[in-house]
Formats: structure tokens, sequence, C-alpha cells
């Protein structure tokens, strides 16, 4: 458990898997601040349901956004100890359609947004108990195997892994860690246009024989945050059901 003045930062903590993350920090005695761009009702009456939870609008595709994001929640909520980068944004494109603005703009939310996140928490994390920081950002199997028709998509996710792994090393002087979830197909509005052929096409390439459920992401990002990971750093943990 973390001291009662932990606070915690969840960046699409709206809704999915950031929702989820959001729950389970609570749960684990986290004081959450949850990021939301859009469904400001839904974000605020989630933490209203969490014990000392706010929650904070922005748009991490933007430029700055993620600075002026950790500078309010350390001024509202108090300096932030942990962070869950869940935000993110699929495209389904082949790479012959792309635009330029598309590419900038995935990655500006995936790779950037977690640079800008990982400075800007740095900057309190290394004045934290030695050995309390952490850093969580959720990835995917896409950034790691690739993915036909989301190649910005898959390059983005791939960035931000090789971020994690080498924040890894950085922050490993202050004791903080940083690591990735990396999950495969998850039952979020992410993934809600998946017709039922694709999703029992996608469900008979997977051991597990289904999709997973936001829930089980965000238990593996709240352990990340506990003090007994506190040895776990650098990984890219993949939740694919067993297809890798
Ligand atoms: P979701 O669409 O429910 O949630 C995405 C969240 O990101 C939302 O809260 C949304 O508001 C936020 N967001 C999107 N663009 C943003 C922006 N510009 N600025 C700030 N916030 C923004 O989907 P989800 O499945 O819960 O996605 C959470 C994370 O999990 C994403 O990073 C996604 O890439 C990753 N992921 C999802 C799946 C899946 O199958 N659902 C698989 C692998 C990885």
């Amino acid at each position: 458990m973390p001291d009662s003045e932990a606070i915690a930062l969840v960046t699409g903590g709206s809704r999915g898997i950031g929702a989820a993350c959001a729950r389970a920090l609570a749960q684990d005695g986290w004081r959450v601040a949850l990021q939301y761009r859009e469904r400001a009702a839904e974000a605020q009456a989630l933490a209203a349901g969490l014990p000392g939870a706010q929650a904070f609008a922005a748009d991490l595709a933007q430029p700055g956004a993620a600075q002026q994001l950790v500078d309010t929640v350390a001024e509202s909520c108090g300096p932030p100890r942990a962070l869950i980068h869940a935000a993110g944004a699929m495209l389904e494109k082949p790479l012959l359609f792309t635009k330029p603005e598309e590419w900038s703009r995935l990655l500006e939310l995936h790779a950037l947004s977690a640079w800008a996140l990982s400075k800007a928490l740095l900057r309190h994390l290394r004045k934290a108990p030695h050995g309390t920081g952490r850093l969580v950002f959720v990835g995917s199997l896409a950034g790691v195997v690739g993915l036909g028709n989301g190649v910005a998509y898959a390059a983005g996710k791939g960035a931000l892994h090789g971020l994690a792994k080498s924040l890894a090393l950085e922050c490993a002087r202050w004791g903080a860690t940083a690591n990735v979830v990396a999950p495969g197909y998850v039952e979020t509005a992410m993934t809600a246009h998946h017709d039922a052929a694709r999703k029992a096409a996608h469900a008979a390439a997977i051991p597990l024989g289904r999709y997973a459920r936001p829930e089980e992401v965000a238990a593996q990002a709240a352990f990340l945050c506990r003090p007994e990971a506190a040895y776990t750093t650098g990984q890219i943990l993949v939740l694919d059901g067993g297809m890798n």
C-alpha cells in the first residue's frame, strides 16, 4: 500500500482500460488524478466515486498539454508519485493512405506525450522516497509484433516501448521503475466496432479464446505500482491470451 498522500496520475481515465486502472489504484490506496479529454460528466462521476480522486481535462495530442497537466495536478493534489499512461487512439489505415498529420497526431499522443509526462513527473519522483516512483505505460502487442493496417499506431506504441525501457535505466538511480503493459485485443470502445466475424477470427487466433477485459489489464498495471513491484523495471508485459 502507498502512504495516504500518494498521488497517481492516470491518463485516458474516463473509460476503458484507464478507468479500470483508476479503480484498481484507488482500491490499492492511491489518490487518483484522472485525465480525460471528452465525456467530462463520466470522468467527474468516476472521480467522485473514488476516495480523494479528482478529474482533469487535457488533450494529450497537443504539444505542451502533458507538462501542463502534471503541473496542474501537482498544484491541485500534490506531487504525483505514479503514472499510468493509458490515453491512446487507434488509426486503422494502410501505410499508403496515411497522412503526415495523422502520423504526427498518433506519435504525439502515444510517444511524445509519454516523454513529456515522464519528464514532468521525474521532477517530482526524484524527490519522492527512494524506490517509490512508478511509471507504467499502456503499450500494445502491436508495438511488439506490428499491425497490418495500423502502422502509425504500431509505430507510436513501439516508440513508447523503447522510451519505457530507456527510462527504466535513467530512473534506477532514484529506485523509480518504468514498465509497459502491452495488451492484445481488449473489450473496450477501441474494439467496439469489431463485428462478430472479426471478433471470432481474432478469438480463434488467441489460445485463451477471447479478448481481455479492461480489469485484467488494469490489475497488472496497478500491480506494477505496488511496493512489492519495486524490483520490476524495464519490462514489456505482454497480455495477449497466449498468442506470442
Ligand atoms: P478507449 O478508447 O476506451 O480509451 C482511450 C482513452 O484515451 C479515452 O479515455 C480517450 O479519451 C483517451 N484519449 C484518446 N485520445 C486522447 C487525446 N488526444 N488526449 C487525451 N486523451 C485521449 O480504449 P482503451 O482500450 O481503454 O485504450 C486504452 C489504452 O489501451 C490505449 O493506449 C490503447 O492504445 C491501449 N490498447 C488498447 C487495446 C484494445 O484492444 N482496446 C489493445 C492494446 C492497447
